[in-house]
């Protein structure tokens, strides 16, 4: 009899995925005794560097628990105000982060999987790259992961951190949902270079434009930048077909009309720190989030679409908890109470967040309405009080788990 057949504790786990999940699930569960490998299908350097992702007061605290907060807002550019404009330029609103609580920030998405991965492997958590998983045996004693490359892995426990595609989500539940289009593309980019705009003041400027959504943040020596448009839709043969020239031509017409940076950065923007479209998608109920002895957490359990800003967030949230249920309870009961702990708020700020997105894909009649109804919403419902279930939420860990 094995370890965790004696005392239901696991003390062992194999973490699929080393985005933003696994590495901080792994950092969590070594916190709370249980040792971690993290298997990341990609090899270092070679996945995308990503456009700017705002990591939220929210995501900082639950990093806070692992020691990461600091290298990740370290490498940031300093956001703590969401400025939200109209394509004629009249400020809609503004979100502030709220001043006790860490100010959120704006790094490339890739770069902040890089840090996490780094920050996991100085803390002694194995990261291994270039294994893909497919396949999972539950032998009853324990988790074997498969490989695609034929090898294999074994545990207490498998945590799926492997994304909004997740295998590990089709194999836990066959009947479990895809990935839902939200009728926007997103396409975007991060410079080195200020691009033509000048230091934004610590303010990320969003313009809900005549025709499509444009956001920008500068320090004035770096920039990141995106756009999100409406496409009823598509073909992803279109989307990849589009050359970069094409897709800047097509923006540069959307945004003509709009009092925005975008006209500037698009002037600069060069195909090297160029992020091509693709679909923005949630999964705004995922029913089935763990069976035996794996379990689900970020996008592969509770994707919400970049209009949030809290993907990241939520996902080192639900790694910072999962683990600490593991601590205090045996298995199946520490995957209940996680599950109870973070879906309802998980499933709320997916839910806020299509709203979001039908107001950036809104035609020219509700768009007047938006524009108009925008600042009575903003002024009452922005608040750093309105908005502090979001942005205030944090994870107790010294507190014990209730059985
Ligand atoms: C355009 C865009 C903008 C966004 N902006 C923001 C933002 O501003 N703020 C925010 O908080 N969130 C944002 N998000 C969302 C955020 O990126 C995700 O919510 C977050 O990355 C989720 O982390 P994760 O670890 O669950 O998944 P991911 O970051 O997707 O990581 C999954 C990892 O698993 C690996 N993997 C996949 N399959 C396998 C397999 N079979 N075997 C091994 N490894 C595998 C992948 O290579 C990847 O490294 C944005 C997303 C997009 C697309």
């Amino acid at each position: 009899m094995n370890d965790m057949e004696r005392t239901g504790r696991a003390r062992t786990a194999i973490v699929i995925g080393g985005g933003v999940a696994g590495p901080a699930a792994a950092l969590a569960l070594l916190k709370a005794g249980i040792e971690a490998t993290v298997f990341e299908a990609y090899r270092p350097g070679t996945g995308s560097r990503g456009g700017p992702l705002t990591l939220a007061s929210n995501g900082l605290s639950a990093l806070r628990v692992v020691g990461a907060d600091r290298a990740l807002a370290g490498e940031g550019i300093p956001t703590p105000r969401m400025t939200i404009h109209s394509g004629s330029g009249k400020v809609l609103g503004t979100i502030e982060s709220a001043p006790d609580l860490p100010a959120t920030t704006t790094l490339p998405r890739g770069r902040m999987a890089e840090l996490l991965q780094a920050h996991a492997a100085a803390a002694g958590v194995p990261v291994v790259y270039g294994k893909r998983f497919v396949d999972a045996v539950d032998t009853g004693r324990s988790v074997i992961a498969q490989f695609d490359d034929h090898t294999t892995a074994e545990a207490d426990l498998l945590i799926g951190c492997d994304g909004i595609r997740s295998t590990v989500r089709g194999l836990i539940d066959p009947a479990s949902p895809k990935p839902h289009y939200t009728g926007l593309i997103g396409l975007g980019g991060w410079s080195e270079t200020p691009l033509g705009v000048s230091d934004t003041g610590g303010a990320f400027h969003m313009v809900f434009g005549r025709k499509a959504f444009f956001g920008h943040v500068s320090d004035g020596e770096r920039t990141g930048w995106f756009a999100n448009l409406p496409f009823k839709t598509f073909t992803r043969e279109q989307l990849q077909g589009t050359s970069f020239e094409e897709w800047i031509a097509l923006m540069r017409t959307l945004f003509a009309d709009d009092r925005s940076a975008a006209a500037r950065i698009l002037d600069h923007v060069t195909p090297d720190a160029f992020i091509p479209a693709s679909p923005l998608e949630d999964l705004p109920h995922v029913p089935v989030w763990s069976k035996g002895r794996i379990a689900l957490i970020g996008d592969a359990a509770h994707a919400t679409s970049p209009s949030s800003g809290q993907g990241a967030s939520l996902a080192a949230e639900s790694a910072v908890e999962l683990a600490r249920c593991l601590r205090d309870l045996p298995v199946p009961q520490a995957f209940q109470a996680y599950e109870r702990a973070r879906r309802e708020r998980v499933e709320r700020v997916i839910a806020t967040a299509a709203r979001t997105n039908q107001s950036k894909a809104a035609g020219p009649v509700a768009a007047r309405f938006r524009d108009a109804l925008m600042p009575f919403f903003m002024a009452r419902f922005t608040t750093p009080e309105k908005t502090a279930w979001q942005y205030g939420h944090t994870i107790d860990w010294d507190e014990p788990v209730p059985v």
